[in-house]
């Protein structure tokens, strides 16, 4: 999968894609990411890139000309070109999964009040928000995307046992987690946990993570697909 992430400020990525999972997935050559800084496509000597919105109303807006540029230049037949947008369809884990599976992805993050409508339009598949709040610019929304996305990619992980582990895996919440000591501050691991039983303990983590689903997320168990899958 080859990812390129056009934004103003591409110093904000890159501690993240040299770190952790996203850096060894980068390193190993499992996902390929490459910035783009948008301002090299800006004009003039002082790369302009934003302008007052037409109407007025407050702050600025990304020109299309510059994004469109920055956008064409990368663009692939086979692109999926994702504008990060407080108003686009709500981030979740089928998506990422989704996305996983797509060959190149082009990301946009905008800044200031967004980009013209016109980018929109005509260069954008799809429009994607990772939450009800509104940040100052679409790098880190874009950084979420991505880590959501990659540790998807199968061998990333490592352990793909995992993924199944994870919240959301089958619309429901993870169940929890203990490690060495077995005793600590007076608290001790579940006792099921030292068993070694292993039918034991799925059935355990089952029922923790159905418990903590209903709980705190009762709207993904309305997926009656899901309440099936996790019934023993
Ligand atoms: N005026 C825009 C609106 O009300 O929808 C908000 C613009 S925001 C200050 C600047 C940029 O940050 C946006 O263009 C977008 O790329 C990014 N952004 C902010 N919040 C976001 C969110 N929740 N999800 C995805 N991108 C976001």
């Amino acid at each position: 999968m080859q990812i390129d992430i056009i934004t103003l400020f591409p110093g904000m990525l890159t501690g993240f894609l040299s770190e952790s999972m996203i850096g060894r997935a980068c390193e190993k050559g499992q996902v390929d990411i490459r910035t783009h800084n948008l301002r090299d496509w800006g004009a003039g000597k002082w790369h302009i890139t934003d302008d007052r919105p037409f109407g007025g109303g407050a702050g600025m807006l990304i020109k299309p000309e510059p994004l469109c540029a920055a956008i064409d230049s990368v663009k692939k037949e086979e692109s999926v070109t994702i504008y990060m947008s407080p108003d686009g369809e709500p981030l979740s884990h089928e998506l990422a999964v989704e996305l996983s599976g797509a060959e190149h992805l082009v990301l946009v993050s905008g800044h200031y009040e967004g980009i013209d409508q016109r980018v929109r339009d005509s260069r954008i598949d799809r429009e994607i928000s990772i939450g009800d709040y509104v940040l100052t610019n679409g790098t880190l929304p874009a950084a979420v995307l991505v880590d959501a996305v990659v540790r998807q990619i199968p061998g990333v992980l490592g352990a793909e046992k995992s993924l199944t582990q994870d919240s959301f895996h089958r619309n429901v919440l993870g169940f929890p987690q203990y490690t060495r000591p077995v005793e600590f501050e007076g608290m001790c691991v579940p006792e099921v946990l030292l068993s070694g039983n292993h039918g034991e303990i799925e059935r355990w983590r089952e029922e923790r993570a159905l418990e903590k689903t209903r709980e705190r997320r009762p709207d993904l168990l309305s997926n009656k697909d899901s309440q099936n899958e996790c019934r023993h």
